[in-house]
Protein backbone atom coordinates (compact mmCIF):
# COMPACT_ATOMS: atom_id res chain seq x y z
CA UNK A 1 0.00 0.00 0.00
CA UNK A 2 1.69 3.31 -1.14
CA UNK A 3 1.73 6.17 1.06
CA UNK A 4 0.10 9.53 0.87
CA UNK A 5 2.58 12.10 -0.44
CA UNK A 6 1.99 14.82 2.76
CA UNK A 7 3.85 17.59 2.34
CA UNK A 8 3.23 21.35 3.69
CA UNK A 9 -0.38 20.45 5.11
CA UNK A 10 -1.31 19.00 1.94
CA UNK A 11 -1.74 15.08 1.49
CA UNK A 12 -2.42 13.06 -1.60
CA UNK A 13 -3.16 9.85 -2.16
CA UNK A 14 -0.68 7.36 -4.43
CA UNK A 15 -2.20 7.56 -8.14
CA UNK A 16 -3.44 11.17 -7.96
CA UNK A 17 -2.60 14.64 -8.47
CA UNK A 18 -3.66 17.86 -6.62
CA UNK A 19 -3.10 21.54 -7.16
CA UNK A 20 -2.07 24.01 -3.46
CA UNK A 21 -0.83 27.02 -2.80
CA UNK A 22 1.68 28.06 0.15
CA UNK A 23 1.64 31.45 1.88
CA UNK A 24 4.65 32.47 1.40
CA UNK A 25 4.84 36.13 2.84
CA UNK A 26 2.46 38.68 3.92
CA UNK A 27 2.33 42.40 1.43
CA UNK A 28 1.83 45.90 2.58
CA UNK A 29 -2.19 45.32 1.41
CA UNK A 30 -2.49 41.85 3.42
CA UNK A 31 -2.41 40.01 0.42
CA UNK A 32 0.15 37.00 0.48
CA UNK A 33 2.43 35.60 -1.76
CA UNK A 34 1.22 32.43 -2.76
CA UNK A 35 3.27 29.95 -4.51
CA UNK A 36 1.62 27.56 -6.73
CA UNK A 37 2.11 23.87 -6.54
CA UNK A 38 1.62 20.74 -8.39
CA UNK A 39 1.66 17.55 -6.14
CA UNK A 40 1.57 14.05 -8.04
CA UNK A 41 1.90 10.83 -6.18
CA UNK A 42 2.47 7.85 -8.57
CA UNK A 43 1.16 4.60 -7.33
CA UNK A 44 4.46 2.88 -7.47
CA UNK A 45 7.62 3.62 -5.15
CA UNK A 46 10.25 5.60 -6.68
CA UNK A 47 11.90 8.66 -6.25
CA UNK A 48 10.24 12.34 -5.22
CA UNK A 49 11.69 15.25 -7.61
CA UNK A 50 11.32 18.61 -7.43
CA UNK A 51 10.89 20.65 -9.93
CA UNK A 52 10.38 24.60 -10.51
CA UNK A 53 10.34 27.06 -12.64
CA UNK A 54 9.97 31.18 -13.05
CA UNK A 55 11.90 32.14 -10.06
CA UNK A 56 12.89 35.27 -12.74
CA UNK A 57 9.51 36.44 -13.63
CA UNK A 58 10.14 37.08 -17.59
CA UNK A 59 11.50 33.46 -17.45
CA UNK A 60 7.65 31.89 -18.81
CA UNK A 61 8.52 29.09 -21.20
CA UNK A 62 9.90 27.26 -17.75
CA UNK A 63 6.64 27.56 -16.72
CA UNK A 64 4.71 26.50 -20.14
CA UNK A 65 7.23 23.44 -20.39
CA UNK A 66 7.04 22.02 -17.06
CA UNK A 67 2.95 22.39 -16.86
CA UNK A 68 3.09 20.27 -20.83
CA UNK A 69 5.67 17.70 -18.94
CA UNK A 70 3.40 17.09 -15.97
CA UNK A 71 0.18 17.18 -17.58
CA UNK A 72 1.30 14.17 -19.85
CA UNK A 73 1.46 12.03 -16.43
CA UNK A 74 -0.67 9.75 -15.24
CA UNK A 75 0.08 9.12 -11.40
CA UNK A 76 -1.54 5.79 -11.83
CA UNK A 77 1.49 4.82 -13.93
CA UNK A 78 4.15 6.94 -11.87
CA UNK A 79 6.19 5.79 -10.15
CA UNK A 80 7.83 8.00 -7.04
CA UNK A 81 6.49 11.78 -6.46
CA UNK A 82 6.61 15.21 -7.87
CA UNK A 83 6.74 17.89 -6.41
CA UNK A 84 6.75 21.08 -8.47
CA UNK A 85 6.35 25.19 -7.89
CA UNK A 86 5.82 26.37 -11.77
CA UNK A 87 6.47 29.85 -10.11
CA UNK A 88 8.94 30.28 -7.68
CA UNK A 89 9.11 33.68 -7.45
CA UNK A 90 5.34 35.06 -8.20
CA UNK A 91 6.35 39.04 -7.62
CA UNK A 92 8.78 38.28 -10.31
CA UNK A 93 5.98 36.72 -12.47
CA UNK A 94 3.60 40.04 -11.87
CA UNK A 95 6.39 42.34 -12.38
CA UNK A 96 7.15 40.88 -15.53
CA UNK A 97 11.05 41.16 -14.87
CA UNK A 98 13.78 39.31 -13.98
CA UNK A 99 13.18 40.60 -10.51
CA UNK A 100 10.39 41.85 -8.38
CA UNK A 101 11.37 45.61 -9.80
CA UNK A 102 8.70 47.41 -7.65
CA UNK A 103 9.83 46.03 -4.22
CA UNK A 104 13.80 47.32 -5.44
CA UNK A 105 12.46 50.37 -6.86
CA UNK A 106 10.92 51.21 -3.44
CA UNK A 107 13.57 50.45 -0.96
CA UNK A 108 16.87 49.23 -2.62
CA UNK A 109 18.94 48.97 0.30
CA UNK A 110 16.64 46.84 2.17
CA UNK A 111 15.37 45.10 -0.90
CA UNK A 112 19.22 43.90 -1.84
CA UNK A 113 19.53 40.92 -2.32
CA UNK A 114 16.74 41.35 -4.91
CA UNK A 115 17.31 37.83 -6.51
CA UNK A 116 16.10 34.71 -4.68
CA UNK A 117 17.56 32.13 -7.10
CA UNK A 118 21.14 33.37 -5.22
CA UNK A 119 19.55 33.34 -2.02
CA UNK A 120 19.53 29.49 -1.26
CA UNK A 121 19.06 28.39 1.36
CA UNK A 122 17.54 31.36 2.67
CA UNK A 123 16.57 32.95 5.93
CA UNK A 124 12.97 32.97 7.10
CA UNK A 125 13.85 36.40 8.71
CA UNK A 126 15.20 37.57 5.89
CA UNK A 127 14.36 40.27 3.00
CA UNK A 128 12.01 38.96 0.47
CA UNK A 129 14.17 37.27 -1.69
CA UNK A 130 15.49 35.24 1.21
CA UNK A 131 12.15 34.33 2.78
CA UNK A 132 11.17 32.87 -0.77
CA UNK A 133 14.39 31.39 -1.42
CA UNK A 134 13.82 29.55 2.54
CA UNK A 135 10.19 28.96 1.30
CA UNK A 136 11.41 27.02 -1.68
CA UNK A 137 14.25 25.43 -0.17
CA UNK A 138 11.93 23.43 2.59
CA UNK A 139 10.20 22.46 -0.17
CA UNK A 140 13.25 21.14 -1.52
CA UNK A 141 14.63 19.73 1.51
CA UNK A 142 11.76 17.17 1.40
CA UNK A 143 12.77 15.83 -1.99
CA UNK A 144 15.60 13.60 -3.47
CA UNK A 145 16.14 15.70 -6.55
CA UNK A 146 15.89 18.80 -8.09
CA UNK A 147 15.53 20.33 -11.19
CA UNK A 148 15.33 24.33 -11.62
CA UNK A 149 13.97 25.79 -15.42
CA UNK A 150 15.26 29.73 -16.41
CA UNK A 151 15.63 31.12 -19.86
CA UNK A 152 18.19 34.02 -19.59
CA UNK A 153 16.56 36.93 -18.49
CA UNK A 154 14.88 38.97 -21.81
CA UNK A 155 17.39 40.07 -24.51
CA UNK A 156 19.38 36.59 -24.28
CA UNK A 157 18.80 33.51 -25.79
CA UNK A 158 19.95 30.03 -25.00
CA UNK A 159 20.73 26.56 -26.38
CA UNK A 160 18.66 24.02 -24.46
CA UNK A 161 21.43 23.47 -21.77
CA UNK A 162 21.79 21.63 -18.59
CA UNK A 163 24.13 23.64 -16.08
CA UNK A 164 25.83 21.46 -13.74
CA UNK A 165 26.93 22.74 -10.06
CA UNK A 166 30.30 22.82 -8.73
CA UNK A 167 31.73 19.05 -9.15
CA UNK A 168 33.89 19.27 -6.07
CA UNK A 169 30.75 18.34 -3.84
CA UNK A 170 30.88 14.71 -3.98
CA UNK A 171 28.26 11.73 -5.21
CA UNK A 172 25.30 14.23 -5.23
CA UNK A 173 27.18 16.47 -7.64
CA UNK A 174 28.24 13.42 -9.93
CA UNK A 175 24.31 12.51 -9.65
CA UNK A 176 23.32 15.46 -10.94
CA UNK A 177 25.45 15.24 -13.91
CA UNK A 178 23.92 12.05 -14.76
CA UNK A 179 20.26 13.27 -14.65
CA UNK A 180 21.72 16.36 -16.91
CA UNK A 181 22.69 13.54 -19.26
CA UNK A 182 19.27 11.84 -19.24
CA UNK A 183 17.48 15.37 -19.53
CA UNK A 184 18.95 14.90 -23.16
CA UNK A 185 19.31 18.34 -24.71
CA UNK A 186 22.55 18.17 -26.00
CA UNK A 187 24.72 20.90 -24.29
CA UNK A 188 25.71 20.08 -20.77
CA UNK A 189 28.01 22.61 -18.54
CA UNK A 190 30.39 21.12 -16.02
CA UNK A 191 32.06 24.70 -14.85
CA UNK A 192 33.98 25.35 -12.03
CA UNK A 193 33.87 29.15 -11.90
CA UNK A 194 31.27 31.97 -12.32
CA UNK A 195 27.56 32.40 -11.12
CA UNK A 196 26.46 28.97 -11.90
CA UNK A 197 28.34 26.96 -9.66
CA UNK A 198 28.38 29.93 -7.06
CA UNK A 199 27.47 29.54 -3.18
CA UNK A 200 23.65 30.59 -3.07
CA UNK A 201 22.60 29.45 -6.19
CA UNK A 202 19.38 26.84 -5.90
CA UNK A 203 20.95 23.98 -7.78
CA UNK A 204 24.32 24.59 -5.69
CA UNK A 205 23.15 24.91 -2.26
CA UNK A 206 20.47 21.60 -2.94
CA UNK A 207 23.25 19.44 -4.23
CA UNK A 208 25.58 20.81 -0.85
CA UNK A 209 22.45 19.96 1.45
CA UNK A 210 22.16 16.15 -0.69
CA UNK A 211 20.12 16.91 -2.91
CA UNK A 212 21.20 16.19 -6.78
CA UNK A 213 20.29 19.18 -8.54
CA UNK A 214 20.90 21.08 -11.56
CA UNK A 215 20.16 24.10 -13.48
CA UNK A 216 18.14 24.09 -17.10
CA UNK A 217 18.20 26.97 -19.43
CA UNK A 218 15.77 27.05 -22.42
CA UNK A 219 14.87 29.45 -25.23
CA UNK A 220 14.73 33.15 -24.70
CA UNK A 221 13.64 35.60 -21.80
CA UNK A 222 9.79 37.67 -22.03
CA UNK A 223 8.66 34.59 -24.37
CA UNK A 224 6.62 32.40 -25.07
CA UNK A 225 8.03 29.95 -27.30
CA UNK A 226 5.87 26.74 -28.70
CA UNK A 227 9.39 25.45 -30.43
CA UNK A 228 11.01 25.99 -26.99
CA UNK A 229 8.47 24.60 -24.59
CA UNK A 230 8.00 21.36 -26.77
CA UNK A 231 11.70 20.77 -26.80
CA UNK A 232 12.33 21.61 -22.92
CA UNK A 233 8.90 19.13 -22.11
CA UNK A 234 10.06 16.67 -24.10
CA UNK A 235 13.85 16.74 -22.02
CA UNK A 236 11.85 16.89 -19.10
CA UNK A 237 9.75 13.41 -19.94
CA UNK A 238 13.37 12.37 -20.59
CA UNK A 239 14.85 12.79 -17.32
CA UNK A 240 11.61 11.24 -15.51
CA UNK A 241 11.98 8.33 -18.53
CA UNK A 242 15.50 7.68 -17.09
CA UNK A 243 15.21 8.07 -13.79
CA UNK A 244 12.34 5.27 -14.29
CA UNK A 245 9.42 7.55 -12.86
CA UNK A 246 7.68 6.99 -16.09
CA UNK A 247 7.44 4.71 -19.35
CA UNK A 248 7.89 5.86 -22.37
CA UNK A 249 11.28 6.34 -24.86
CA UNK A 250 13.40 8.74 -24.25
CA UNK A 251 14.45 11.28 -27.12
CA UNK A 252 18.15 11.04 -27.33
CA UNK A 253 20.16 14.13 -28.92
CA UNK A 254 22.05 13.73 -32.01
CA UNK A 255 25.10 14.22 -29.85
CA UNK A 256 25.93 15.95 -26.71
CA UNK A 257 28.45 18.66 -25.90
CA UNK A 258 29.99 19.09 -22.63
CA UNK A 259 31.82 22.23 -22.14
CA UNK A 260 34.10 23.61 -19.26
CA UNK A 261 33.22 26.74 -19.18
CA UNK A 262 31.25 29.93 -20.58
CA UNK A 263 32.79 33.16 -22.44
CA UNK A 264 31.21 35.69 -22.31
CA UNK A 265 31.43 38.29 -24.75
CA UNK A 266 30.84 42.11 -24.59
CA UNK A 267 30.27 45.22 -26.74
CA UNK A 268 33.25 47.78 -26.84
CA UNK A 269 31.06 49.91 -28.74
CA UNK A 270 27.44 51.02 -28.37
CA UNK A 271 24.65 50.88 -31.51
CA UNK A 272 22.77 48.74 -32.95
CA UNK A 273 23.99 44.44 -32.51
CA UNK A 274 23.62 42.20 -35.45
CA UNK A 275 24.18 38.82 -35.09
CA UNK A 276 25.84 36.90 -38.15
CA UNK A 277 26.10 33.64 -36.79
CA UNK A 278 23.16 30.72 -35.64
CA UNK A 279 22.83 29.95 -31.86
CA UNK A 280 24.13 26.52 -31.15
CA UNK A 281 27.02 26.92 -34.37
CA UNK A 282 30.59 25.77 -33.53
CA UNK A 283 32.90 28.57 -34.29
CA UNK A 284 36.52 28.53 -34.90
CA UNK A 285 38.96 31.48 -33.45
CA UNK A 286 38.42 35.12 -35.51
CA UNK A 287 35.42 33.86 -37.04
CA UNK A 288 32.63 37.42 -36.84
CA UNK A 289 30.27 36.38 -34.46
CA UNK A 290 28.33 40.20 -34.09
CA UNK A 291 28.72 43.58 -35.80
CA UNK A 292 27.77 46.81 -34.30
CA UNK A 293 26.72 49.68 -36.43
CA UNK A 294 26.16 53.39 -34.99
CA UNK A 295 23.16 55.19 -35.07
CA UNK A 296 24.65 56.09 -38.58
CA UNK A 297 24.84 53.03 -40.13
CA UNK A 298 28.39 53.13 -39.85
CA UNK A 299 30.30 49.76 -39.10
CA UNK A 300 32.22 50.40 -35.55
CA UNK A 301 32.76 47.02 -34.56
CA UNK A 302 33.19 43.47 -35.37
CA UNK A 303 33.09 41.00 -32.84
CA UNK A 304 35.24 38.07 -33.78
CA UNK A 305 35.50 34.75 -31.53
CA UNK A 306 38.67 34.91 -29.44
CA UNK A 307 38.90 31.11 -29.57
CA UNK A 308 37.65 27.90 -30.53
CA UNK A 309 33.70 27.36 -29.01
CA UNK A 310 30.40 26.96 -29.31
CA UNK A 311 27.66 29.57 -29.34
CA UNK A 312 25.76 28.84 -26.60
CA UNK A 313 23.79 31.64 -26.03
CA UNK A 314 22.73 34.99 -28.05
CA UNK A 315 21.77 38.60 -27.55
CA UNK A 316 18.50 39.51 -29.02
CA UNK A 317 18.43 42.68 -28.08
CA UNK A 318 18.70 45.23 -31.13
CA UNK A 319 20.91 47.54 -29.42
CA UNK A 320 23.62 47.82 -27.21
CA UNK A 321 25.63 49.61 -24.92
CA UNK A 322 29.59 49.50 -24.27
CA UNK A 323 29.87 46.74 -21.80
CA UNK A 324 26.75 45.11 -22.62
CA UNK A 325 27.14 41.39 -23.39
CA UNK A 326 26.67 40.37 -27.10
CA UNK A 327 27.46 36.32 -27.20
CA UNK A 328 28.62 33.52 -24.82
CA UNK A 329 30.48 30.94 -26.26
CA UNK A 330 30.67 27.33 -24.42
CA UNK A 331 34.21 26.46 -24.56
CA UNK A 332 34.73 22.41 -24.53
ZN1 LIG B 1 16.64 32.55 -14.59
Amino acid sequence: MMQDLTIEGFSVPAGERARGQISALELADGSSVQLPLVLINGAKPGPRIYIGAGIHGDEVNGIALVNRALAAIDPKTLSGSIVCCPVQQPLALLADHRLPISQYLKSPLDQAPTDAWTCFPGDPQGNIAQVMAATLFRLISQCDAALDVHTPTRGGRYVPIAILPHMNLGEPAREAERMAQLLGTGWIMRGDKGMYVSDGILCVEATKAGIPGFTFEIGEGGRLEEDQVAIGAQCVANLLIGLGMIEGDQVPPAETHVMRDFLGLRANRGGLLITERALGEAVKAGDVLCRIFNVYGDEVEVVSAPEDGLLVRTTTLGSVSKGERVATLGLL
